[in-house]
């Protein structure tokens, strides 16, 4: 497919480029990454794919939501190929803006679980993390076990947490309505409401602080964000990080939450060919352990070890329920975080 001059001016002029652009010697070697992911060792990994394939890869940075943006005022203009970012709530928004095509590639679909990946192809997961319990040892001798029992009123005043228009929160009720139903699932929110030590405010990471302040005695938060302070000095965090224990929940029943980040093709991807050789690379065992260790998180294809630190927290048994389920659910579960009051 012919690119035409402007656009290539375009995409230089606003780009945070890490491959070396050199004017390409034909137009159809090439692909365009909008990523709302930043890490070094994406870096390494997209200069690896351009050694082994020829295709030189321009990447524009920016956040989740404001891409989705972008891409939506671009229209069929638009010089995206592939879209990147986390949580599946969020590529099913780029989804439903019909900015994702669907792909049917035997790679991906040998190598990306079912349910980490869209029904049609509209996106597939390329790291996974897991949104977990953690709590205060010296505080808590029975931590909850499940989600279920985040909303058990013997936690009353302990529960540390994200607020409701956080799409982490919103996947996670997302995930506890297609288990247990609508009527439930209000039930469980009311129930975390009422646990709250502090209105729910900050980022996963404030969360774990909250454990080793004292403020909080429960924390719900993403296990790369406690790898984190395991692996590295993150403030008000590792100093105290002894003290905080970590439950994989549901281990008994429908298995621990997890989520992705994720990749999909573009409706209107100018190099929609390479956008996909991509993507396939994205499943290969190098680029998978690429990923996995930029973010301290759990690569998505089956066989590949996460990092030592990420491996130490233990294995568990993940929830199989299709993570689109996630997206389907995100307005209802809103509409229920409001009706309970949970901020
Ligand atoms: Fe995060």
């Amino acid at each position: 497919m012919a690119i035409s001059t402007p656009r290539v001016l375009a995409l230089l002029a606003s780009v945070a480029v890490f491959a070396t652009i050199a004017v390409p010697a034909y137009a159809d070697g090439e692909v365009n990454i909008y990523s709302s992911r930043h890490y070094d060792t994406d870096e390494r990994l997209y200069s690896d794919f351009t050694a082994a394939t020829g295709i030189e890869i321009n990447l524009i940075e920016g956040k989740e939501d404001e891409l989705i943006e972008r891409m939506k005022a671009e229209g069929a203009n638009s010089p995206a190929d592939v879209f990147i970012t986390a949580d599946a709530g969020r590529l099913w928004r780029a989804e439903q803006a019909g900015l994702l095509s669907a792909v049917d590639s035997d790679v991906l679909n040998a190598r990306v679980p079912e349910s980490l990946r869209h029904p049609e192809g509209h996106w597939f997961g390329i790291s996974k993390r897991a949104r977990v319990i953690f709590y205060d040892k010296d505080r808590v001798s029975e931590p909850p076990q499940t989600y279920a029992a985040l909303a058990d009123p013997k936690y009353k005043g302990l529960l540390c947490a994200r607020s409701s228009s956080n799409i982490y929160m919103l996947s996670l009720l997302g995930a506890y309505i297609a288990h247990n139903g609508d009527e439930a699932a209000k039930d469980w929110a009311q129930g975390l409401k009422d646990n709250l030590a502090r209105d729910p405010q900050g980022g996963d990471t404030d969360q774990l602080k909250g454990l080793v302040s004292g403020e909080c005695g429960i924390a719900i938060a993403n296990t790369y964000y406690f790898a984190r302070g395991l692996a590295g000095q993150v403030d008000g965090l590792t100093e105290g990080i002894d003290k905080i224990g970590v439950v994989f929940p549901d281990q008994d029943g429908n298995g621990t939450h997890v989520n992705i980040s994720g990749a999909g093709v573009t409706t209107h991807a100018p190099h929609r060919d390479n956008a996909i050789k991509l993507l396939e690379y994205f499943t290969s065992d190098q680029a998978q352990a690429y990923f996995a260790n930029g973010n301290n998180e759990y690569p998505v294809v089956e066989g590949i070890s996460a990092s030592s630190v990420v491996e130490g927290l233990g294995s568990f048994t993940a929830d199989t329920l299709n993570l689109n389920k996630l997206g389907e659910n995100q307005a209802r579960a809103q509409e229920i975080y409001n009706e309970v009051g949970y901020k």
